[in-house]
């Protein structure tokens, strides 16, 4: 375990858990077997097998050379999330979360989604491994997202809307924990992103580790150098987190993570605890979570998992903004010099990479994160491009 993760999930001021007991006592459990099994060779074993057979892994380290030619700066590599099965690296913690549930003796999987890409990847993930799968889902998303719901129901989830309060993620956060305190001698709640109470951060970084477990490896091996910056762009965290934790504790390799302008977390955000941990978070003025909206459904959170919030505070990573019309640039871009049409979320450090590659040297390399394919955001581009 990294020097950064302190007693009980605190990353410096920020993690912690600060829920009701009775979901305490539930997460203890959590806690105990995932520290119990994390290490456990079979249990490594069998993930790898899962990784390697299921979701594809490894996958490429590619070098962009066009896009790298035409920037006329750093080497620009893509880590290629979006290679996965389900074509992004939701899949990673998906799989994790799902061996763990199996060792602890669960045979109900619950899970909560707003823009419904998590929900699908837990969907997949049950299917594999024949497990009972209940998604919950704002109703306002379920209408917004119906294509992302028909797609859970083919992979034979029950999708539960909730109608209560704004029928939004919150609320659906809201009955899934519900349900998991009721149920939880059978079901696991299957977390999406590096966020919410202890332990969820921690075992979410440690599934998506892979990335940079991987990439380091792969960038020594092509370059014999570990590269000047890793790009991630930033959500919940969870793919930027993966794609960090092998260079944390390499002080030359900078970390850049990469919001959206309009929901500028950790640009702007002040510490606050929401969901059942301390975190940077936009706030309105009643101190209530901000509403936010970025192009990108799976960066549209008002807060930040609490390690991307220490490393903020530290000056380990840097975090920064781009425009929604940036990553709409970086989405067509890459499509065009590489074949590679990026997810509206990966874009955003795309399009970060753009602006930073021309500022270094040739000798430079530079890591983007390719969280997932765009395959699912080329009919939203194709109105936006209309407009
Ligand atoms: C969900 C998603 C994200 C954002 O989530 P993180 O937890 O911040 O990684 C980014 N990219 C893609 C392709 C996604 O599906």
């Amino acid at each position: 375990m990294s020097q950064q993760t302190v007693e009980k999930g605190y990353f410096g001021q920020f993690g912690g858990s600060f829920v009701p007991e009775d979901l305490q006592k539930v997460l203890d459990i959590l806690e105990e077997n995932f520290e119990k099994f994390k290490n456990d060779p079979e249990f490594n074993e069998e993930l790898r097998y899962y990784l390697r057979e299921y979701v594809g892994r490894e996958n490429p380290l590619t070098y962009a050379k066009n896009l790298t030619e035409a920037l006329g700066g750093a080497k620009v590599y893509l880590k290629r999330e979006d290679l996965n099965h389900t074509g992004a690296h939701k899949i990673n913690n998906a799989i994790g979360q799902i061996l763990l549930a199996k060792r602890m003796g669960a045979t109900r999987i619950i899970a909560e989604t707003g823009a419904g890409q998590h929900g699908v990847a837990t969907a997949t993930a049950c299917a594999m491994f024949g497990m009972d799968c209940t998604i919950y889902m704002g109703k306002h998303d379920t209408e917004r997202q119906a294509l992302n719901v028909f797609r859970m129901e083919l992979l034979g989830a029950k999708v539960v809307p909730v109608e209560q309060g704004q029928g939004r993620l919150k609320d659906a956060v809201n009955a899934a924990l519900a349900d998991y305190v009721e149920n939880y001698q059978n079901t696991f709640y299957l977390l999406g992103s590096a966020v919410g109470p202890h332990p969820y951060p921690t075992i979410v970084k440690h599934f998506q580790s892979v990335i940079s477990e991987e990439s380091k490896k792969q960038i020594l091996e092509k370059e014999g150098k570990l590269p000047t910056a890793v790009i991630a762009c930033a959500g919940g965290g969870s793919n930027a987190i993966g794609a960090f934790a092998h260079y944390i504790e390499e002080p030359n390799v900078r970390l850049i993570g990469v919001e959206p302008e309009e929901a500028p977390t950790l640009t702007k955000g002040v510490p606050a605890i929401i969901h059942g941990f301390k975190c940077l978070t936009l706030l309105d003025e009643n101190n209530e979570p901000m509403p936010t909206y970025s192009i990108a459904a799976g960066l549209d959170y008002p807060g930040i998992g609490p390690e991307h919030s220490y490393l903020k505070e530290t000056g380990r990573a840097e975090y920064v903004t781009v425009s929604g019309k940036e990553a709409l640039e970086a989405f067509q871009q890459l499509s065009k010099l590489e074949g590679i049409i990026p997810a509206l979320e990966s874009s955003h450090a795309v399009a970060y990479a753009m602006k930073l590659a021309p500022q270094l040297s040739k000798e430079d390399i530079v890591i983007v994160n390719l969280s997932g394919r765009g395959d699912k955001d080329v009919e939203q581009v194709f109105e936006m491009l209309k407009k």
